[in-house]
């Protein structure tokens, strides 16, 4: 049964597991935090649950990655939700890309290829520095819905910074061998992540972000790795492993699993540990 502590917490529907781990880590006991994902989904199209109305029916805040991530699945949801708390533009509707400048931002605005990027690319939290500005917005938009709790917000959003840029220190360490390493992935999840850390982009299997790559692309693609010496090959979970498979072993390149967002992969339930998943998989990939 709930007691009232129970009940008087905020609750908090969080669309995929990075905001939902990052809001836990600043609302603390104060929030309940339930996630639309978790974690194995692909982030552009998290499969509707009958579950997920009556949650966002209730909710009192909406935590979401932003950038388009979620324009493909969250609207229909928000409409069918009938709760004017969350809705788009609402102080609740908490999108946490708020400050953070795009990259690859399209020049057409012409979608009908199926560009699932349409706003630049949202996978800015694979970026630990970047995944700070989300906190500051996860941290303004408690303390807006509840100001009597703002002392402990502020104090649990200054723990958590404190010991993720213990963290980031650590993994920019431990990354220096990987300065320059090429590498492809599967979706173009990782732009952020390599600027943050140093590494070379050298393209996605995917033709574009959302759309399957053709034999031809992939031949040009293996071709290019080879000619290159591209080491590593990430493929994210969410998609299938027999192209990414098939153009490691054909170039020789070494196939690293990731996950992009936390629960992706088994022991990275929250970001740090994702995090330190994703440092400590690439930094084994490469040869000593
Ligand atoms: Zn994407």
């Amino acid at each position: 049964m709930a007691g009232p502590v129970e009940a008087a917490r905020i609750r908090v529907v969080a669309t995929l597991t990075d905001v939902a781990d990052l809001t836990r880590n600043v609302g603390g006991d104060l929030v309940e935090v339930q996630s639309l994902a978790t974690g194995i989904e692909d982030t552009h199209g998290v499969p509707m649950k009958p579950g997920f109305i009556p949650l966002l029916n209730r909710a009192d805040l909406l935590v979401l990655v932003g950038f388009g991530c979620e324009h493909a699945f969250l609207p229909a949801l928000l409409e069918a939700s009938k709760n004017p708390r969350i809705q788009y533009g609402k102080p609740a509707y908490v999108d946490c890309s708020r400050g953070i400048s795009p990259l690859e931002v399209p020049r057409s605005t012409d979608h009908s290829e199926g560009d699932v990027h349409p706003y630049g690319n949202p996978h800015y939290l694979l970026d630990p520095v970047l995944a700070k500005v989300a906190v500051q917005n996860i941290c303004n938009a408690l303390v807006a819905l509840a100001p009597e709790h703002q002392v402990e917000f502020l104090r649990h959003r200054d723990d958590y910074l404190a010991r993720l840029d213990a963290k980031i220190i650590g993994w920019q360490e431990a990354m220096k061998p990987l300065q320059g390493a090429q590498f492809v992935s599967y979706h173009e999840h990782w732009p952020y992540f390599a600027a943050r850390f140093g590494m070379k982009y050298s393209g996605t299997i995917e033709l574009k972000p959302g759309i399957d790559p053709t034999p031809r692309h992939i031949e040009q693609m293996i071709a290019a790795m080879k000619a290159e010496h591209v080491p590593i090959v990430v493929r994210e979970p969410q998609f299938p492993e027999k192209v990414p498979s098939l153009i490691a072993k054909q170039t020789g390149a070494t196939l690293v699993k990731l996950p992009i967002m936390p629960g992706g992969v088994p022991h990275t339930e929250t970001y740090l540990d994702m995090m330190d998943y994703i440092v400590r998989a690439l930094v084994g990939a490469v040869p000593k």
